[in-house]
């Protein structure tokens, strides 16, 4: 049994883009590249717009663990929430095996990438 309780958003909307600039995924925070595709976000969550971007690998990570989620449960995350949402579930008895290990792997490189980013 699944503890989150999560609110439905008034406003959702997600479009596939191929990014023209450079972008960063709120869920991973790793570096989405010009011209890579991902997923662009906006809801409104209590009056409030927020715009967020989803690289590629989280965003199938979520969408397969939300198929997953229960019956009747099956509201997404925003990708910034998405990595909690995932590890509370599964702390809740979800398996999540392998949408787990492509959030770690993602986050894992969005590290390197910073460590990359301040080497001289
Ligand atoms: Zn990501
Ligand atoms: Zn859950």
């Amino acid at each position: 049994m699944c503890s989150l309780d999560m609110e439905k958003c008034p406003v959702w909307r997600e479009t596939p883009r191929v990014g023209r600039k450079p972008h960063q995924c709120d869920c991973c925070s790793r570096h989405i590249r010009k011209g890579e595709a991902h997923i662009e976000h906006a809801s409104a969550f209590g009056g409030r717009m927020q715009g967020e971007r989803l690289c590629f690998g989280c965003w199938w990570a979520r969408t397969s663990a939300v198929e997953q989620h229960g019956p009747g449960e099956q509201l997404t995350p925003s990708p910034s929430y998405a990595w909690e949402w995932l590890t509370t579930c599964a702390d809740d008895g979800a398996s999540y095996r392998q949408e787990l290990a492509i959030l770690k792997w993602n986050r894992r490189r969005a590290a390197s990438e910073r460590r990359e980013s301040v080497a001289p």
